[in-house]
């Protein structure tokens, strides 16, 4: 018997925002490796709800980057096209009283939480629930919220072994699902999406980490399964701060464009891991260093190496 269970399904879900750096690259990579070396699909969905930051060139600089790199994929979707189904999941939490309309605006909420007994945890201000009590202004166009249980939710982390236990509604607040402009939040949009499409392993960067559990506790609300997680460190500058979009990182496109070779690429990417590989690799020789990898975490049997 294989493990994990076939069939294994894997994403790579960037945001069409700009061109890939090298650290959205190495992701996108992981991410391939993960389904590929478990003989699963692997699907590229790109998460372009946030219409005012989607750059319309972004879908095919993205697309032919992970062409140019070697990544294939077996299904691709867009959540713009999408938005009825995340309408329906939305009205399910509606209709089972678990949403609530909000109308404060962004500096109303940052005032009751400084009223509030608890105040700011950590470095994301705690939404302190003025709006569940408080009728909402039908004048003023309304944010939806979760009404987040009262309770602690656990995610647990199949490559780092970690688990991370949240008590959603003091740690986090209720939350939006569906911003005062109609936009679908994140949260809702990828849980509905993992589920919907099938997808078992989730290998995406650390930065989302933390918010895995209050996607989880989402995925038990909506009755769907929850995912294996994955989380892969992100790729640092020399300063040992993260490569951003905005930061001027260099992007796949403008190294493609440069004429340099895709194998020197992957292989830098590889080596930034700590992988021992030649200066040059195609992507399907980092497969078995990916199944090590996950034998070394304890994903995978040794025997399967
Ligand atoms: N769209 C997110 C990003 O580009 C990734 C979301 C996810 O993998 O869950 O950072």
């Amino acid at each position: 018997m294989t493990f994990p269970p076939s069939p294994l399904v894997g994403r790579f879900a960037p945001s069409p925002t700009g061109a890939m750096h090298l650290g959205n690259a190495r992701t996108a990579l992981l991410a391939w490796l993960h389904s590929r070396a478990l003989g699963g699909q692997h699907l590229l969905r790109f998460e372009d709800l946030d219409s005012g930051r989607v750059r319309p060139w972004a879908y095919d600089v993205t697309r032919r980057d992970l062409e140019w790199l070697g990544l294939d994929w077996d299904a691709e979707s867009r959540q713009s096209g999408r938005l009825d189904v995340y309408a329906a999941a939305l009205a399910r939490l509606t209709r089972a009283g678990e949403t609530y309309p909000c109308t404060c605006t962004r500096r109303e909420v940052l005032e009751a939480i400084q009223d509030s007994a608890g105040a700011p945890h950590g470095a994301e201000p705690v939404y302190p629930g003025t709006c569940r009590a408080r009728p909402s202004d039908p004048q003023r166009p309304a944010a939806t919220r979760w009404k987040v249980p009262d309770q602690t939710v656990c995610a647990h982390d199949s490559l780092t072994g970690e688990t991370l236990c949240q008590h959603l509604l003091r740690e986090v607040g209720d939350f939006v699902l569906q911003r005062n402009d109609a936009v679908f939040a994140y949260h809702l949009a990828v849980v509905v999406d993992d589920a919907l499409t099938g997808v078992t392993d989730v290998v995406r960067g650390a930065d989302l980490w933390p918010a895995t559990p209050r996607q989880v506790a989402l995925q038990w609300t909506l009755g769907f399964a929850t995912p294996r997680y994955l989380h892969v460190p992100l790729l640092t500058d020399f300063r040992g701060e993260r490569l951003a979009k905005r930061g001027g990182a260099p992007s796949v496109q403008a190294l493609r464009e440069a004429g340099e070779a895709p194998g020197r690429v992957l292989a830098a990417l590889a080596r930034s891991l700590g992988w021992d590989v030649p200066g040059a690799v195609q992507a399907a020789e980092l497969l078995p260093l990916w199944r090590g990898h996950l034998s070394a975490a304890g994903f995978l049997p040794k025997s399967q190496t």
